[in-house]
């Protein structure tokens, strides 16, 4: 029976339908703690559970389907060392670097460079379809047929590869049960313990709270791996809509970062910032017309029927199948999409795309809308491929968009689907996934992440950060799963190493006040979404497009007032609505940590998507990760070189620092 239903035939809402109890102590000891169970942190759980070592991870939804990989993958990043590709581990993390001009996370993506392949080959003795097994695509041009593996984007380098990983998330979930790592489902880890509750020292443990029975975790551990993915709720906020982005989770507020800049952790990229373009009044994720990411290679037609014709990244037509998935320089290679390098990317490494004067051509009559992706028009492999393999298997899209396309009688070899009608020169990447470029002036923020060596080790002994998020500029599935891999084996030799430390009570008492404010206050009257939308608004104005060190400071202040305000009046009927409300109070920390980095950076920034108005120019003395963190003096921030792994106690060469670092012995 559904909620509507319950609610006409018995006239009252259900009750609460767990037992609860706030405050109740539960004391969770192992070696390794993972806090976040999506794909990064599975990955992570498996990896230090191999080394031998005891593993715990904490979630805050189901494992099975939690995070934004819950729902499936299409494209496989990173797994360059394939054995069909033509780009290398250096290629890979130095194309990244050159097309950032350096603001990207060179050095995990070296990492993933070297063990993705690896990292997929497991999933795939799991139970993951990698190949084109059923030799559906024998002899197209996606698929090396005595691997049959088959690639996206780029079809001569062939390092992207395209899956079959609808399932992936059950697999790897039941893979790290299967080798006795320890799960708590639904429990929001909101603090990490710190050697004597100090901030700055090595990480002990953490503490949550259940969503059901507003149960109390200590977890004791000798190391933690943080990988909670990113959020969405900063900087946008009204999940009635897609607003929201319908793309990602609601139970995903970035609070890995948040945990970890309480502690004293640093934090680089938190200026970044762009174009909120995935939000709005949009239409679900690849539901419409499209002929981006994977629905790139699709036919298009005007209403008559007339061929649109893609471009290279240089604006050059391709007339032929072939010609779209290859990079617009010779020798060069496409990196791909999702690899959060989207903005300002060098032509030589970008995608093809729609003709780039197609707009101009409606206006001049030339096309006439609307557009739509001609399915009927391509050959049965191309059209497979794309309605059968990609859009099948990609996150959010089997049931929403596939199953429920094909049960409503959508049939691919006879119907077309149609685009939004728009301006067709203004549908960006992530506009065409939801089908509109009406977006509200909207900005969002959400690359920055935690300062790492060469062990995906944060700035705290003990703390490793993994995945999407934590990572900074570290944003695709086959990366997080690769990444996540490696921080677990790096917190297991971690953990073998150091003994367990008793965390301070004074300190877990701190945490469970704080987490219970909005239960034991009397007279609440600020739920959670209230103070989450106005967290979200005030992001927009003072951490938005036009920044000035006063408006900075402005945005702080006033963050500030509503932590003290309207933070403290908040109420939670249920621990539903309690981890909620710690959720969004969180966020205010979140946004500070972002409004302050911003404040560090007295130069704008491009790359970065980063502009002050009281400092519009590029200045090269701020070519560099601004670290922010803070302790009981107040904020810090200081100068971190970009290539700051490449330096110092490193050596220059990549292969020679993973190597060293890369614990491969035993592994
Ligand atoms: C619809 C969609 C389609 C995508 N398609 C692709 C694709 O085809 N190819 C590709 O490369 N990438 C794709 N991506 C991106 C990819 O899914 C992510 O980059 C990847 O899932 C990140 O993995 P992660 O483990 O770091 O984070 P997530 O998978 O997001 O997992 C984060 C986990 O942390 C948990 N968590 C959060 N906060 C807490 C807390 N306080 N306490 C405990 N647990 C917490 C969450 O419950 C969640 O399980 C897609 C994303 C979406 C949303």
């Amino acid at each position: 029976m559904n909620w509507h239903t319950y609610v006409n035939k018995t006239g009252k809402v259900p009750k609460w339908p767990y037992p609860v109890n706030y405050g109740k102590e539960n004391i969770i000891t192992s070696d390794v703690l993972i806090v976040g169970g999506g794909v990064a942190g599975c990955r992570a759980a498996i990896a230090a559970r191999q080394r031998g070592v005891s593993v715990v991870v904490a979630d805050r939804g189901f494992s099975k389907r939690s995070g934004s990989g819950g729902a499936g993958v299409d494209h496989w990043h990173g797994a360059v060392k394939n054995p069909c590709s033509k780009v290398t581990p250096k290629m890979y993390s130095e194309a990244a670097m050159e097309t950032t001009d350096g603001y990207t996370n060179g050095l995990a993506r070296y990492i993933i460079g070297s063990e993705g392949w690896d990292a997929l080959q497991e999933v795939e003795e799991w139970g993951v379809q990698i190949r084109d097994l059923d030799d559906e695509f024998k002899g197209s041009i996606f698929r090396d047929d005595e691997t049959k593996l088959m690639f996206a984007y780029d079809i001569e380098n062939k390092h992207c590869l395209r899956i079959y990983g609808y399932n992936i998330k059950p697999v790897v979930d039941a893979k790290m049960r299967e080798l006795g790592c320890e799960v708590y489902d639904r429990v929001c880890v909101t603090g990490l313990l710190t050697e004597d509750g100090r901030p700055g020292a090595r990480v002990v443990g953490a503490v949550g709270v259940n969503d059901r029975t507003g149960e109390f975790y200590i977890f004791k551990a000798k190391a933690v791996v943080v990988s909670t993915g990113h959020t969405n709720r900063l900087f946008n906020f009204a999940p009635e809509m897609t607003e929201s982005q319908s793309m990602t989770n609601l139970n995903q507020t970035s609070m890995g970062h948040v945990i970890g800049w309480r502690a004293g952790a640093e934090l680089i990229m938190m200026e970044q910032s762009g174009p909120n373009v995935l939000s709005g009044m949009g239409y679900a994720p690849y539901s419409t017309g499209n002929d981006d990411n994977t629905y790139q290679g699709s036919r298009i037609v005007d209403k008559d029927g007339r061929e649109v014709h893609y471009a290279d990244a240089e604006g050059n037509l391709i007339y032929d199948e072939e010609g779209i998935f290859k990079s617009s320089e010779e020798g060069s290679f496409v990196i791909g999409h999702g690899i959060a390098l989207d903005h300002g990317i060098m032509p030589k490494y970008k995608i093809s795309g729609t003709d780039p004067d197609l707009w101009s051509k409606v206006q001049s009559g030339e096309y006439q809308m609307p557009f739509y992706t001609d399915f009927p028009g391509m050959s049965d492999t191309s059209r497979d491929i794309i309605f059968q393999l990609m859009l099948a298997h990609e996150g959010k899209c089997r049931v929403p968009i596939y199953e429920n396309l094909t049960k409503w009688g959508f049939d691919p070899a006879q119907d077309m689907l149609q685009y939004p009608v728009s301006d067709y020169g203004k549908l960006p990447l992530n506009c065409s996934w939801c089908g509109t470029d009406k977006t509200p002036d909207n900005w969002r923020g959400g690359e920055g992440g935690f300062l790492t060596d060469w062990r995906l080790q944060t700035t705290l002994p003990g703390l490793f950060a993994a995945g999407c998020g934590p990572l900074p500029s570290q944003g695709c599935h086959g990366e997080s799963q690769t990444a996540g891999r490696y921080s677990g084996r790096q917190a297991a030799v971690f953990a073998e190493a150091h003994d367990a430390l008793e965390p301070s009570r004074a300190q877990i008492e701190r945490e469970k006040a704080r987490c219970y404010a909005p239960v034991s206050t009397e007279g609440g009257d600020i739920g959670w979404k209230e103070l989450n939308y106005a967290v979200a608004r005030l992001m927009q104005d003072y951490c938005g497009e036009y920044k000035t060190e006063h408006t900075l400071d402005m945005g702080i202040r006033r963050l500030k007032d509503l932590w003290d305000t309207e933070g403290q009046r908040m109420y939670a009927g249920n621990p539903h609505e309690l981890v909620r409300a710690i959720e969004s109070l969180s966020l205010i920390e979140l946004g500070l940590a972002h409004l302050e980095a911003s404040k560090a950076r007295k130069s704008s920034c491009p790359i970065l998507g980063f502009s002050r108005v009281d400092y519009p120019e590029v200045s090269d003395d701020w070519h560099c990760w601004v670290a922010v963190s803070q302790d009981e003096g107040g904020v810090k921030a200081r100068k971190v070189p970009v290539d700051y792994y490449l330096q110092g106690e490193y050596s220059g060469d990549l292969e020679e620092n993973y190597r060293k670092y890369a614990e491969l012995e035993g592994k």
